[in-house]
């Protein structure tokens, strides 16, 4: 097994969007990246959205994170296999973050 550096976009990992309510009147943070999974095992991270308004506060969803989801890039290596170094995203012009990989 080998270790190798792959460039993902940065939403991939952690991206945040600031969404407006329906009455428009109030913004909900919307926020994808890690969560803490298991608090034994430090290094096991489930990656999910949440929302700061109160839909998802008890039901666990709501519609601003289908706007999140529409809205992140979420541009990996896999998109353009021809793809060399870039500082930015293809997709979005976004930062671009170098992760490891198993390969
Ligand atoms: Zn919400
Ligand atoms: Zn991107």
């Amino acid at each position: 097994m080998d270790i190798r550096t792959a460039q993902i976009c940065k939403s991939v990992v952690n991206f945040e969007i600031e969404v407006k309510s329906s009455s428009g009147k109030e913004t909900y943070k919307v926020i994808y990246g890690r969560v803490p999974q298991n608090l034994k095992l430090t290094y096991a991270y489930e990656y999910g959205w949440s929302c700061t308004c109160k839909g998802f506060t008890y039901h666990g969803k709501c519609k601003h994170i289908e706007v999140g989801k529409q809205s992140r890039c979420g541009w990996n290596e896999e998109c353009s296999p021809t793809f060399g170094y870039e500082e930015k995203c293809p997709g979005c012009g976004g930062p671009m973050e170098s992760i490891q990989v198993s390969v």
